[in-house]
């Protein structure tokens, strides 16, 4: 396939449906699901389904545009919809000092709750 799999992570496998997940959007090019370990009553993960380079937002080039542009108009709305969020947060952890942990793109949707700022 065209599926980059050198360096496959935990998402693949839930890409995959070889684990579990409580997917709540997905379309053509992402996928969103449920974290497993919720900072807050909504804490969705959203991603690329062909993570094609995007191990971390700093290997993003121009040919991303358009997935990266999906996420941002497309599914973010459509996941904070069916949340009922007017107040949320996006995070992209980028890089091991950051606190990634898994090297395929991933934009955390956190919302629910009272937000505080600025984070650790
Ligand atoms: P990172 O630390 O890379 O920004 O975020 C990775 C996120 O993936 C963490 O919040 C972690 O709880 C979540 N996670 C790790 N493994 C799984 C899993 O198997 N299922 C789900 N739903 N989330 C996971």
């Amino acid at each position: 396939g065209t599926r980059d799999t050198a360096g496959a992570t935990i998402f693949d496998s839930i890409l995959d449906g070889k684990i579990p997940a409580d997917v709540v959007y997905e379309d053509e090019l992402v996928l969103a699901f449920r974290d497993i370990a919720p900072v807050a009553p909504t804490h969705v993960l959203l991603i690329p389904k062909r993570r094609d380079g995007l191990t971390q937002l700093q290997r993003a080039t121009a040919e991303h545009k358009h997935v990266l542009g999906h996420m941002l108009a497309v599914a973010v709305p459509a996941i904070v919809a069916k949340d009922g969020l007017d107040s949320y947060r996006l995070v992209v952890n980028d890089g091991a000092q950051a606190c990634q942990s898994v090297f395929h793109l991933h934009m955390h949707i956190i919302g629910g709750k009272a937000l505080t700022w600025p984070p650790g």
